[in-house]
């Protein structure tokens, strides 16, 4: 069993590829870490992977879809924490997945934490410190009388169209606030 983490990446360094190139190296690390996982679970299905996943999550385990999903403007973002930890991370819950008795497993239980551990070589870390701002479906700041609203792109244009939006709490107008806190 191999403990120390996935070797980096140095094939002429991740921040240059384009972002086709970019998902064709992802994917031979998703087959690194697949590899990996095949040394204490030989019959692990290979996962498909699709770069479809919006909003603050970095990546996802789908066994509906059967395969693994990553959220590609964080990716590009963040290429080097994606080929080290985050790839690795949703491996180790489609590995967990297959187990028996996956079921009764929590999602970042002990059995996750293990596989991280021990056949990953990584701190079982659940949450990513990216900023999520860019991948966010509502990047649209608005301030009423009470709060910081986030409106998504296609309310925002109905805004620029002379649409009105209210606050269903202080009954205000929503004005558009660009550096509004979130
Ligand atoms: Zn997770
Ligand atoms: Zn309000």
């Amino acid at each position: 069993m191999g403990v120390s983490p996935l070797p980096p990446w140095l094939e002429g360094g991740l921040d240059a590829l384009s972002t086709d190139a970019l998902h064709e190296a992802a994917l031979r690390r998703v087959d690194e870490a697949w590899r990996r996982c095949l040394e204490v679970h030989p019959t692990l299905p290979r996962p498909g992977v699709w770069f479809d996943l919006r909003g603050a999550s970095a990546g996802q385990a789908h066994m509906g879809r059967g395969g693994l999903r990553f959220n590609p403007i964080l990716l590009s973002d963040n290429r080097a924490a994606f080929f080290d930890d985050v790839i690795p991370h949703e491996m180790a819950h489609w590995l967990v997945f297959h187990l028996d008795d996956a079921r009764r497993f929590k999602p970042h239980g002990r059995e996750w934490q293990t596989v991280m551990c021990e056949l990953f070589g990584l701190p079982p870390r659940v949450t990513h410190r990216f900023d999520v701002q860019k991948a966010q479906p509502a990047p649209y700041r608005y301030r009423c009388g009470c709060r910081t609203h986030a409106l998504t792109p296609r309310r925002h244009a109905w805004v620029l169209k002379g649409r009105r939006y209210r606050c269903r709490h202080c009954q205000q107008r929503l004005v558009h606030t660009p550096h509004a806190p979130g």
